[in-house]
């Protein structure tokens, strides 16, 4: 059975899950309106082994051009997407025409970036490979690259027209790539969902992974419809992630997002419990994640978290704002002045005594 979901931003549209379903695209494709004479694939060289050939089959009815970048997050530049960019000039794609991102958030984040600067914005659909794309990236409408300032510092808001997830194709990922989806769900979980926490915790969410992912879905759906464009609570989405971020970045990229978000959940978590924010405690957190193969801790000091924290995009003239978790399945926006934040990094850094 497919999940149907409709996403209700400023163009609403829909998200499905179901196996098999990367098959199917070409028919998916048929109730866009109007229908494009072209349409890009965009993937990268670990997935386009895997998938091309079967989503490019089953596309008809127009041309179909491909476009392969070199996989990893160290290739999330401003040069590949120069050339996502240009290749689209060079197959003469028109703003009726349509931009498929095939892969993981690293390719929906580049190829949704260059639709919506490429004739200042083409249509584009969403075609997760990893669980964190499915259950994170896909749905929402951010699109970026990194810079060698910092991540996601080069973007834009454009909604896709179409998700289509098809969780037959996290077979061929590694364990901690699905790790990494893991993360982004228990954050959700941990911010919205007690009942979806309890899943991630046990392991029984892979089970039914389509589930989980339309589960997952559902959470982001909320948050987009109620605050698209990030002002807002959608900002409880970076749950993790100010910290994550930073030691991300630390890490020269040997942390993988999903591995950095994790230990910035236990770190902002334990910030919040010692600055007197939360009575929640970091540690049933560092059991869910475990339990799904995810690092809880790594080596830093604030001193080294705050240059790249300062730089952070969920910084403003009034301060940083971080998500606070209440309890398991709640949370909220607090605003630090940059004196406080400096003892939230500490409160995050040290060690019990
Ligand atoms: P990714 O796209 O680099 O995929 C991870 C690796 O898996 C890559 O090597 C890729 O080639 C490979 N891969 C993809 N699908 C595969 C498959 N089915 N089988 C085998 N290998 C496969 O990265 P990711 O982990 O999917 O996403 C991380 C990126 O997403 C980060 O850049 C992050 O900033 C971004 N992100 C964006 C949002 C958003 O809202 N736009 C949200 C969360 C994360
Ligand atoms: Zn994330």
């Amino acid at each position: 059975m497919v999940k149907d979901l409709l996403i209700n931003a400023s163009a609403p549209y829909h998200a499905y899950v179901g196996s098999g379903l990367l098959r199917t695209i070409g028919n998916r494709l048929q109730s866009l309106s109007p229908f494009p004479s072209s349409v890009m694939v965009v993937t990268d060289t670990h997935v386009a082994p895997l998938y091309l050939e079967s989503v490019k089959a089953s596309i008809r009815g127009c041309a179909v051009h491909t476009h392969i970048f070199p996989a990893g997050e160290e290739h999330k530049t401003p040069e590949t997407v120069f050339g996502m960019v240009r290749a689209m000039a060079q197959a003469e794609l028109t703003r009726s025409d349509l931009v498929l991102a095939l892969g993981g958030g690293v390719t929906g984040d580049m190829a949704g970036f260059a639709a919506a600067v490429y004739l200042r914005g083409i249509r584009f659909v969403q075609v997760p490979t990893t669980l964190l794309c499915a259950v994170d990236a896909s749905v929402g409408g951010k699109t970026a690259v990194d810079l060698p300032e910092g991540k996601n510092l080069m973007g834009a808001f454009h909604q896709p027209s179409m998700v289509i997830c098809d969780p037959d194709t996290f077979a061929t990922l590694p364990e901690a790539r699905i790790a990494d989806g893991a993360a982004e769900m228990v954050k959700h979980g941990v911010i919205a969902d007690a009942g979806l926490f309890v899943l991630m915790a046990g392991g029984e969410w892979r089970k039914d992974m389509a589930d989980a992912v339309a589960r997952n879905m559902e959470i982001k759906r909320r948050f987009v419809a109620e605050d698209e464009h990030d002002s807002g609570q959608r900002q409880l989405l970076n749950f993790g992630h100010t910290i994550g971020h930073a030691l991300e970045a630390r890490s020269g990229f040997t942390l993988s997002h999903g591995q950095a978000v994790a230990i910035g959940m236990v770190m902002e978590t334990r910030a919040a419990r010692r600055m007197g924010l939360t009575g929640l405690d970091e540690a049933v957190l560092m059991r869910a994640l475990e339990a799904n193969g995810l690092p809880v801790s790594a080596q830093t000091t604030a001193d080294s978290l705050l240059a790249y924290t300062l730089r952070d995009k969920k910084r403003s003239s009034a301060g940083i704002t971080v998500a606070v978790p209440e309890a398991i399945g709640k949370a909220h926006l607090r605003t630090l002045a940059l004196a406080d934040f400096g003892q939230y990094l500490n409160a995050a850094c040290e060690t019990e005594s």
